[in-house]
């Protein structure tokens, strides 16, 4: 496979690895885990598969600076404020929300990395955050600077590759185990990991389907941003891709699965069935998932295994969980764990 610039920042490859213990108790089904919370120690997770190739492109198109968005515990915005620091690029971040009065978490971690910060209220922010980094940038510019902005989760045409690159990881390590999962599982908030894997798996013909859990928004939505992310990819990389069996999918046809059911109250807000499942796999397994995003999509799925042939894994033997990371998002939310006698 042929990929646009890229920056060696990730520890890969991760290890994939089968839950056996958890396993017992799904009557036949085994999980496996893909553990990309292991990318790195404080840039771990996801992100920073997508920030390979959204940094390389900033640094392509001599930038000196980063501009990223997201929530107040944001692990997008934390990973970038920690590979800026690393790389010596400035970092600004928008976050939404008001500035909490003790940082914690991700916060504490993108402060501690030396980020400049701005809060914008959460009403109004789909306008006005990208209104904003344009700001940042016209003022960067008037600096002497060159600033590059990562939207949302890093969730573009250009970090799409990420998990298309970690497609071809897993396929090395299905040829290795000799495994053919049924499903691959991830968690969905800005929909470019589930999209990269979408398009991964047709070029990498992994697993019979990619199934989301989404952790905001609603499938309709994941449906949409899928298709449209996989679009813009097709365009801006047509030359690259020319030639590139499973690249010249139909966006319009894709079958994009978006298991609902598993959100709570809303995004970021944990609810006892996904603390209760955090503190399972702790203890069964030493592996530690977070209340924001692989707590709800590992909750969710094995609910959905539980369910039998009435769930969405109905006839699954492999599946294989994509650990995201978000370890740092437990910490806000230790105040809702209870350890009295079970
Ligand atoms: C961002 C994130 C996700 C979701 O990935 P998207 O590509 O934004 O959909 C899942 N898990 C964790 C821990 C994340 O930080």
């Amino acid at each position: 496979m042929l990929y646009p610039p890229r920056l060696d920042l990730a520890n890969l490859p991760t290890p994939l690895v089968k839950l056996e213990r958890f396993s017992e108790r799904l009557g036949g089904v085994n999980v496996w885990m893909k553990r990309d919370e292991m990318t790195g120690v404080e840039v771990s997770g996801n992100k920073i598969r997508k920030l390979e190739f959204c940094i390389a492109e900033a640094q392509r198109q001599g930038c000196d600076t980063l501009i990223t968005c997201g929530g107040i515990q944001s692990n997008h915005c934390r990973a970038t404020a920690i590979m800026g620091a690393r790389l010596g690029m400035k970092v600004q971040l928008i976050l939404r929300g008001e500035e909490p009065k003790i940082p914690s978490g991700n916060h504490f971690m993108d402060l501690l990395a030396g980020a400049e910060i701005s809060y914008l209220p959460a009403e109004g922010w789909a306008t006005a955050h990208p209104q904003y980094a344009r700001q940042l940038q016209a003022e960067a510019e008037v600096a002497g600077h060159k600033a590059y902005f990562i939207p949302t989760g890093a969730s573009d045409e250009v970090g799409l590759w990420g998990y298309i690159a970690a497609s071809e990881e897993l396929a090395a390590d299905f040829k290795r185990l000799n495994l053919k999962p049924s499903a691959i599982v991830t968690a969905t908030g800005s929909g470019g990991t589930q999209a990269g894997l979408i398009v991964g798996n047709q070029i990498f013909d992994l697993a019979e389907k990619i199934v989301a859990f989404n952790v905001s928004d609603s499938a309709v939505y994941f449906d949409e941003r899928a298709r449209e992310d996989i679009a813009r990819w097709q365009t801006r990389y047509a030359d690259l891709l020319e030639g590139t069996p499973g690249a010249e999918i139909d966006a319009a046809a894709l079958s994009v699965l978006t298991q609902e059911g598993y959100l709570g109250p809303g995004y970021g807000i944990g609810y006892p069935e996904v603390f209760d499942t955090i503190k399972a796999l702790a203890s069964a397994e030493g592996v530690f998932l977070d209340p924001v995003y692989t707590g709800k999509a590992f909750y969710g799925m094995v609910n959905e295994i539980l369910k039998g042939d009435e769930g969405c894994f109905a006839g699954a033997k492999d599946i294989v969980f994509i650990h995201t990371g978000g370890l740092f998002g437990v910490f806000p939310q230790q105040e809702n764990f209870t350890f009295a006698a079970d």
